[in-house]
């Protein structure tokens, strides 16, 4: 059975976070010094996220991402890999890693059924990275690149969020540096997610401008013809290098937007800027069985008709989100909770 919801998109892509915790402290997704962490208890375990997995390919999930947090923080990640590269209902497993912890894992995690990695870096300066995340940790993930190139991936990626003023002259080397390793580089817009409480509009670099600077460098720049729900529009260099740009701020996707995503302590987001979840874990736990949790995520995504990104560009306000004090009573609210 395949599920719509009230605007005819499908259940097809879910992100699990499997870790609110994180080894970095990025700017744009976690800047205070305080968290609230989830208590270890709410965490779901493996067999739970197999559980709600299975239920969700029930309802027509193809797609799964492993996210977090920093989700090679959870211990024994490849295990779930395993479980979950099993499934055949599953046309695509993917995980997204900051990458400081790559190199030591990238051989278990395709051994155990990984077929595609994305590795989040917005710089390739040891200081703007240090001054973006608080940690002195470029070269771990640059090792982890190198590691991924080499370990036999259908595909690597590299995420970079570009913010005036700190990397947005750096989509050239990005480019190139990506072109080196055979991964695709994906330029993602500052979004206002919440978390995000130093953004302002005046940071972004919207998509029109990155291709304009991108064109003046590199000649005519041709969009990719396909058709997806993806996130990225995807475009040619002249040499045929392909790069994508994910314009969540300026030319939101939320008409075609088949994901949501599932915490992990198991509150399920049907927007990434839905301000209340639906619990899957205590269900669960209290012995809901397969049916009734087929029924509750059924019911609950065809009631869907959010376009988070899509109101924020047409509102008014275009303030941060949420105010730091609600996201320390809130963590839900955050993206590194919520899993970007
Ligand atoms: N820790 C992992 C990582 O950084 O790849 C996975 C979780 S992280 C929340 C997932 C993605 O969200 C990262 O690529 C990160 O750059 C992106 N992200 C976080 N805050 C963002 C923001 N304000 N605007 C755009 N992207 C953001
Ligand atoms: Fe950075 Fe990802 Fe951690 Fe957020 S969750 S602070 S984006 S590494
Ligand atoms: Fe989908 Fe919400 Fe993001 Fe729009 S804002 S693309 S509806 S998750």
């Amino acid at each position: 059975m395949r599920v719509q919801d009230r605007l005819g998109r499908p259940l097809a892509n879910l992100r699990v976070s499997v870790t609110d915790r994180c080894n970095l402290r990025c700017q744009y997704c976690m800047p205070e010094r305080d968290y609230v962490w989830l208590p270890r208890a709410d965490i779901l375990t493996f067999e739970e996220i197999e559980t709600l997995v299975d239920v969700f390919a029930s309802l027509g999930t193809t797609k799964v991402r492993l996210t977090g947090g920093e989700p090679l923080l959870r211990k024994d990640l490849p295990d779930l890999l395993q479980l979950l590269s099993r499934k055949s209902a599953l046309t695509d497993l993917a995980l997204t890693t900051n990458g400081i912890l790559l190199a030591d894992q990238v051989t278990a995690l395709r051994a155990a059924g990984l077929p595609r990695l994305t590795v989040s870096l917005d710089t390739l300066h040891a200081d703007r990275f240090q001054a973006l995340t608080r940690f002195n940790s470029l070269d771990a993930v640059l090792r982890g690149l190198d590691g991924a190139a080499a370990a036999g991936f259908d595909s690597v990626k590299i995420d970079t969020v570009v913010i005036r003023g700190v990397n947005d002259d750096e989509l050239v080397p990005m480019l190139e540096y990506g072109r080196g390793l055979g991964a695709e580089v994906r330029f993602i817009e500052y979004m206002d997610v919440g978390g995000a409480t130093r953004w302002s509009m005046d940071d972004v670099v919207s998509r029109r401008e990155m291709l304009l600077g991108l064109s003046a460098h590199y000649g005519a720049i041709t969009p990719v013809d396909e058709q997806t729900a993806a996130p990225a529009d995807r475009f040619t260099l002249p040499d045929g290098t392909v790069f994508g740009i994910i314009s969540s701020t300026t030319e939101p996707f939320c008409r075609q937007c088949d994901r949501s995503r599932l915490t992990a302590d198991g509150l399920w987001y049907r927007c990434l800027y839905a301000r209340e979840g639906t619990d899957l874990r205590g269900p669960l736990r209290a012995g809901l069985g397969t049916d009734g949790l087929r029924r509750l995520i059924g019911e609950t995504w065809e009631a869907r008709d959010d376009r988070g990104a899509e109101d924020r560009l047409a509102s008014e306000d275009r303030s941060r989100l949420i105010p730091v004090e609600t996201l320390q009573d809130q963590p839900h609210l955050e993206m590194h909770t919520r899993g970007g």
